[in-house]
């Protein structure tokens, strides 16, 4: 495909859509500091050009494919002759030392030795093994396959360099398949910067499959550009703003899981392997994001970072000059819930009418507080059939929305009486309300449309048997004071019971139609359309009160609690601990709730 200049809006979209980076845009500004966009393929990836030089905006489109070109003819090992393919094919090559190889090699080496094989271009036959270098594989390469491809073929100490006296360099392969791709596109993007700077570009941004390198400014804000990083999950469709704007010069680079992968068997495996395994990558990581100096290490220590995990990355990026990186993990609304469920779990019990309620209570207003909320602890007394007081607190908070709209989200967090002395009701009232102060605080940064209201309710749990005197009594008071205040909701959601790690999601009779049909879509969207059973049968819990108040209300429960699919016999027994949550579960849930918040 030749270079074209982006003229739609759909086109700049697409490009949007297809990268991983791309720099942040309004859609008017002032004809001078506008930019313009070019865009063609290039190594097998979406190359673009955004560019404020606009009297040598072509020719800048034109030199940056060149370059690109120009690498992909030295180092890709798809292209015979090209001096890697050499290289493999004959074992030893002698190049300039300033030849793409010599610098590309060199420096995949150097990041090779400092990461302890963390990144490593030996890691060919690997990926070759994995079924990332054409042809379909049905089942993962066995143990034997891997640990002779690891004892025989992976380690960059196989690859031997000698400085000629003459400025040349001589690699030796050691009988090993190199691979670039981890790389070689972000020495391209250098390669192309440093031409355009000659070139007398001042004001441009350039990537390359994500790997992104800015000059000047976009002419908005302080100087600089504002690039975005795509959020890997697009639960909200989001873009995540990087901690600070790109400076003149620097570069940015993402390595994930979520854009390049195989599917073997049903199962997805990540395009990144981890060369001391053998193993893709498969740990808490979703993506990393690297900002650096230049775009050859942004693009190798991204890789890098990738595999060596947030806690040896964060070491290991520490050392390194002008570099910043930026983790996200797999479930970071799933992680943070299941730790604001285990805080509230070391607590202690939260029976409903006792100072561990009042404590939990506080702790639930001080965490909303923490999030800029100005949470309301809501006391009310409802007496005994015998007259004495009896005094719960609901507690809540509201996010204002962009749009219009309100939506109601509860959760009880009192445990049940009776049960023994240190029932902590992990799922039971933990879990939702560990979920509900997570999404919370997801909110507080992502606001949706509808503002949304989290109720946090007491005296859920019954001390005899459900009536009126007896459980639902946070419910019951807030659904009748709603009501009565004539506040207007769209809908009420109720979680109960939502962490446990086998998940199924099992929806009451009771309940509004167009609610359980659009909680259906979001279970669908988010891959749990298969863990969602309808229940024949009517529950009583905290959205009964709601809907005999006239609001239309759903109770999301997880009532299959159990040691075995179907049981439920972790439900009030002293086994109700955090260990039977997962953080996937949850951010499911989460995920679910955002969609049916957003969809309305
Ligand atoms: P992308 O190519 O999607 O931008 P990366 O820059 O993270 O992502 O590079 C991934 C590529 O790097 C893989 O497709 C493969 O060619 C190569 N690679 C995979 N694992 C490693 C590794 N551990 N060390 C060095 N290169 C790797
Ligand atoms: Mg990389």
């Amino acid at each position: 495909m030749g270079i074209r200049r982006v003229k739609t809006i759909v086109a700049l979209c697409a490009v949007a859509l297809l990268v991983a980076l791309v720099a942040y845009r309004v859609a008017k500004r002032p004809a001078r500091s506008e930019v313009e966009y070019w865009d063609w393929l290039s190594m097998g990836t979406l190359a673009e050009l955004q560019t404020r030089d606009h009297s040598i905006a072509k020719a800048e489109a034109q030199i940056m494919k060149d370059a690109f070109t120009e690498v992909e003819d030295a180092l890709s090992v798809f292209r015979d002759g090209s001096d890697l393919s050499r290289l493999v094919a004959d074992g030893t090559i002698r190049v300039s030392s300033t030849s793409h190889l010599a610098r590309v090699l060199g420096f995949a080496l150097k990041v090779a030795d400092e990461s302890g094989g963390a990144f490593d271009p030996t890691v060919a036959p690997l990926m070759k093994a994995w079924g990332f270098r054409g042809g379909t594989i049905s089942a993962p390469p066995s143990a034997t396959t891997i640990s002779n491809i690891l004892a025989n073929s992976v380690g960059w100490q196989r690859v031997e360099v000698a400085y000629g006296g003459d400025g040349r360099t001589v690699f030796a392969s050691g009988g090993t398949r190199l691979d670039l791709g981890g790389i070689a596109k972000g020495y391209a993007i250098d390669l192309a910067y440093e031409r355009l700077k000659d070139f007398g570009g001042e004001n441009f941004l350039i990537n390359l499959g994500g790997n992104i390198r800015v000059s000047g400014t976009n002419g908005r804000g302080s100087g600089g550009w504002t690039v975005a990083i795509r959020d890997p999950f697009g639960v909200t469709g989001n873009w995540q703003h990087l901690p600070r704007q790109l400076r003149s010069g620097e570069a940015v680079a993402t390595s994930g899981s979520y854009e390049r992968f195989i599917e073997i068997g049903g199962k997805r495996y990540s395009h990144i392997i981890d060369p001391r395994t053998g193993m893709p990558v498969d740990n808490e990581l979703a993506s990393v994001t690297v900002i650096a100096p230049t775009a050859m290490e942004s693009d190798a220590y991204s890789t890098t970072l990738f595999v060596l995990g947030e806690e040896d990355g964060r070491r290991f990026i520490d050392g390194k000059d002008g570099c910043e990186a930026v983790f996200v993990g797999k479930n970071p609304l799933g992680t943070d819930a299941l730790r604001r469920v285990e805080a509230l779990c070391a607590l202690g019990p939260r029976n409903a009418m006792t100072p561990g309620a009042k404590t939990a209570a506080k702790w639930i207003a001080d965490e909303l507080a923490a999030m800029g909320l100005e949470p309301e602890i809501d006391d009310f007394d409802e007496p005994a059939t015998d007259g004495s007081a009896r005094i719960f607190r609901n507690v809540l908070a509201t996010i204002k929305g962009t749009g219009s709209g309100r939506v109601l989200l509860l959760s009880h967090y009192d445990t049940k009486s009776g049960i023994s002395d240190d029932f902590v009701g992990a799922n039971d009232g933990g879990s939702s309300t560990g979920l509900l102060l997570a999404l919370a605080k997801h909110l507080v940064a992502s606001p949706v449309s509808p503002s949304v209201t989290f109720a946090f309710l007491d005296g859920e749990e019954c001390v005899r048997s459900y009536g009126e005197h007896d459980g639902l009594h946070g419910s019951r008071h807030l659904a009748r004071k709603l009501r009565d205040e004539g506040v207007a909701l769209d809908a009420v959601i109720l979680l109960d019971m939502v962490g446990d790690r086998d998940l199924t999601l099992t929806l009451p009779r009771n309940g509004d139609a167009r609610l359980k049909g659009l909680f259906l879509l979001a279970a669908a969207d988010v891959g749990r359309r298969q863990s969602v059973r309808l229940l024949p049968y009517e529950m009583t819990d905290d959205h009964q009160p709601f809907i005999d108040a006239g609001y239309k209300a759903i109770d999301i429960i997880d009532f299959e609690y159990g040691s075995l699919p179907e049981l439920n016999d972790y439900w009030h027994t002293p086994s109700d601990t955090p260990d039977k949550l997962s953080a996937e579960s949850l951010q499911a849930v989460g995920d679910i709730v955002l969609k049916m918040i957003d969809g309305r």
